[in-house]
């Protein structure tokens, strides 16, 4: 038998690749199986032109099995297999995509489930087998051949036996040292999560030895363990499936199973878009704040799926930062993957989607502000705050996206209301929409202040979040009604006493200069006030700013 040696090029790249590309080991499972994926695809697709196949579904599926006393793990699969020039130039050659090709060569026929482009995902074997073998029948021939390899230095091919047409690969693996733990890919547990992670929506069945603890026969209290071969992932994914088929129930299994929260999801959105980019998505508004939320630790994103294989856990650029709370999933086939396909190439797609999904979270919000507003102020108190942050960050490039779904405590209707609701209720008379910043509604409600606005039977916003009027700043004005602040000096109220109070502050000159004296350097003026009905005294502020937001800024750090 001849040891061929691997290109010599391609020798440096498999070092490199062990050792660099991807970033967590347990990937080589995602690789093996989506190629063992693909390979069945084939047989699928060939079945599609050629009459004297056919495919029976079942006979199609992938099966992993761990011997921890041999210390293997084979990944075995029914699909199209390989000949001896195909395990020569697709394992042989890294960087050679026999998936590719077979696209390629297709490209009439819709091949673009096929998820292998690149051609090194089989390689990733090396990073937890010092060993590994391919046993493999290709479709329409007589003979096996039995690829060998110790990694870096080359292969062997031979004939072999094999009965029925597909490939089974066998992992060697790798001792634990140290630092690595190589051996837990022999556990069933870890294996299924990994498969669950990655694979869960992978088309054939990927089917395993599962040991369960179950009663013995005829008796009650003893268990025994009993080998079982079960199917480890869902296949369809939810995403593909019709909406029309779909409860509200399948979703919230999805969003528990997913681990997305352990709420229930107050709304779920799934789109579905065949457009300038493909792409499926479900996405969720939870009903609770995470508690991390408002903490630095707090990591936003999306899963990021390409044809079904999960690609990024948490994708934060499909979510601007202000609908944060969003959880859920997308899946495109239109991505361009790096190598590792880990990363995106270019973020062309992404940038595609993510513009797409928010509008779609903005108008759903908006259509449960208006048709549901009881889950509305549910979702508002979890995530309202976020809303005004986004509002106030990036110096307002948000507004336009994020004026509409806000709310505040009202004066007059003592619930939420949101700014169209105040626009609408506007006397023609009334300048400005008014608001009143303080502790707590009860606070503000006693405040001196607010009596002259409201006494004219003006509408009042309280502010009660701090960064309220930080937002509302950014904000400047709503359906060009500007925002002031009930304790500003002019509150645009027609002032027909004008001269009375002239006339008062006249009389009352040598009070206030001794009012001044005392309370020097903590106010600016001592002044007769029109706004007050039931209160001697109230504070106002002369400038922009009102008091509220100057104790927040003195607060602040320089
Ligand atoms: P990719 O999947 O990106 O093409 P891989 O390194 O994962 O790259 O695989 C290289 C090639 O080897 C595949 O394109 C395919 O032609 C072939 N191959 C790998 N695994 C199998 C398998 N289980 N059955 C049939 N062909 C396979
Ligand atoms: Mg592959």
């Amino acid at each position: 038998m001849e040891k061929k040696q691997f290109q010599a090029e391609s020798k440096r790249l498999l070092e490199m690749m062990i050792n660099s590309i991807y970033s967590q080991k347990e990937i080589f499972l995602r690789e093996l199986i989506s190629n063992s994926s693909d390979a069945i695809d084939k047989i699928y697709y060939k079945a599609l032109t050629d009459d004297s196949l056919t495919f029976n579904k079942e006979d199609y599926y992938i099966k992993i099995s761990a011997d921890k006393e041999k210390r293997t793990l084979t990944i075995a699969d029914t699909g199209i297999g390989m000949t001896k020039e195909e395990l020569e130039s697709n394992l042989g050659t890294i960087a050679k995509s026999g998936s590719l090709a077979f696209k390629t060569e297709n490209e009439a026929k819709d091949g673009h489930d096929i998820i292998g482009q690149f051609g090194v995902g089989f390689y990733s074997a090396f990073m937890v087998a010092d060993t590994v073998t391919v046993l493999t029948k290709p479709l329409g021939s007589e003979e096996a051949y039995l690829w060998k390899s110790e990694g870096a230095d080359g292969y062997t091919i031979e004939t072999a036996e094999k009965e029925t047409v597909g490939t089974e690969i066998v992992l060697f693996i790798k001792e634990n040292s140290e630092e690595d733990n190589y051996e837990e890919y022999l556990e069933e547990y870890r294996l299924k999560s990994v498969i669950k992670k990655y694979s869960d929506f992978i088309r054939y069945p990927i089917k395993m030895d599962v040991t369960e603890s179950k009663p013995k026969e005829g008796s009650e209290d003893e268990f025994e363990d009993v080998q079982e071969e079960q199917t480890v992932n869902s296949m369809v994914p939810i995403w593909r499936k019709n909406k029309n088929e779909l409860k509200d129930e399948d979703y919230a299994n999805f969003y528990a199973e997913k681990r997305y929260g352990f709420d229930k999801p107050l709304k779920h959105v799934h789109i579905s878009v065949d457009g300038a980019v493909r792409y499926n998505a479900i996405l969720f508004i939870p009903e609770q704040t995470p508690y991390d939320y408002y903490s630095k630790e707090f990591e936003k994103g999306l899963e990021l799926y390409s044809n079904g294989v999960l690609i990024m856990e948490k994708c934060s650029d499909l979510l601007p930062d202000y609908f944060s709370f969003v959880k859920g999933m997308v899946d495109s086939e239109d991505l361009s993957l790096n190598i590792s396909r880990e990363m995106l190439q270019h973020d062309r797609q992404l940038k595609l989607i993510a513009k797409n999904i928010k509008n779609k979270i903005k108008s759903q919000l908006l259509s449960m502000l208006k048709d549901d507003r009881e889950n509305y102020e549910k979702f508002y108190a979890s995530f309202g705050r976020q809303l005004k942050y986004g509002v106030y960050s990036d110096f307002g490039a948000n507004k336009e996206d994020l004026q509409d779904l806000l709310m505040f405590h009202s004066s007059t209707e003592k619930k939420l209301v949101s700014l169209a609701d105040y626009v609408s209720r506007m006397p023609e008379d009334q300048k400005y929409i008014y608001y009143a910043a303080g502790e707590s509604n009860e606070r503000i409600e006693k405040l001196p202040q607010t009596e002259m606005v409201s006494e004219k039977g003006y509408e009042i916003l309280y502010f009660t979040d701090e960064v309220d009027e930080f937002a509302i700043r950014m904000l400047m004005a709503y359906k060009e009604k500007e925002f002031k602040s009930v304790s500003s000096g002019d509150l645009g109220i027609e002032d027909t006493e004008a001269e009375k109070t002239e006339e008062q502050d006249e009389e009352n000159k040598e009070l206030f200069g001794r009012m001044k004296e005392i309370l020097a350097g903590k106010v600016k003026d001592v002044r007769v006030s029109k706004r007050l009905k039931s209160h001697p005294v109230c504070l106002t502020a002369d400038g922009d700013i009102s008091i509220e937001m100057e104790k927040i800024l003195k607060a602040m750090p320089d």
